[in-house]
């Protein structure tokens, strides 16, 4: 069962990847941004890391709830309050305690509508969205045919992989990359790579958990 118990687990491999990638994405948000991405995003996790005890034991609305407060307080930047938006908007529409597929991928879905809201922006803007439109589309899709997640987590990471390699031909209409107009072309979006690592992240942790239960 996923229950937040995994969720030191996977705030730690999180860490992890952002900190083997951090010097490539660096280099991307200073292509077309300004090099903070990154670290913005550990300020966030190493927030995280010092509550994962007491998120563990929490329900996921609960958890859900705390995590995006906690992000909204530590991350900064235009990636800060659209990650809050996303856990808060989870944990409103999330009303059971354990995560079957069928309900997460509603619940997902609702949240980065949130985001979409919160950000001005749409699929195609070369940002974060662009990884997380289409997982949240590929959830909704497989819920009613393959209700377990252990048989979507390898798909999941594909298509945010193929999410993530979009945004390279995209022209950016939003954030600091859209100061750039055409230079923004044959880059890609830093955001979009970190949401890419935590999906693939998050994908293989629940692939080992999942393989061997408790
Ligand atoms: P900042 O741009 O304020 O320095 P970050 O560097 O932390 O913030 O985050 C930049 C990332 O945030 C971008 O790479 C992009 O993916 C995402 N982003 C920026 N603005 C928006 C927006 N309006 N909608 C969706 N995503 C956005
Ligand atoms: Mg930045």
């Amino acid at each position: 069962m996923i229950t937040p118990h995994l969720l030191p687990q996977i705030i730690t491999a999180i860490v992890v990847v952002m900190e083997n990638n951090a010097e490539e994405v660096t280099q991307l948000d200073q292509v077309i941004g300004d090099g903070d991405h990154v670290t913005n995003l550990q300020r966030g996790l190493q927030a995280l890391v010092l509550q994962q005890d007491e998120l563990s034991l929490l329900d996921w609305p609960k958890a859900w709830q705390k995590i995006g407060m906690t992000l909204m307080s530590s991350v900064g930047g235009a990636s800060g309050s659209l990650y809050a938006t996303l856990f808060m908007a989870l944990s409103k529409a999330s009303t059971e305690k354990a995560i079957s597929l069928p309900s997460f991928a509603t619940a997902f879905a609702e949240a980065i509508e949130a985001v979409k809201k919160r950000g001005k922006s749409e699929a195609g803007e070369k940002t974060l969205l662009d990884v997380y439109i289409p997982v949240a589309n590929y959830l909704l899709s497989v819920a009613p045919t393959k209700p377990v997640f252990n048989v979507v987590l390898t798909e999941v990471s594909d298509v945010a992989i193929k999410g993530m390699e979009s945004t390279r031909t995209m022209l950016a209409t939003k954030g600091r990359a859209s100061f750039l107009e055409a230079r923004s072309l044959g880059h890609i979006d830093a955001g979009a790579k970190t949401a890419q690592l935590m999906i693939c992240t998050i994908a293989d942790v629940l692939s080992k958990s999942l393989a061997t239960p408790a």
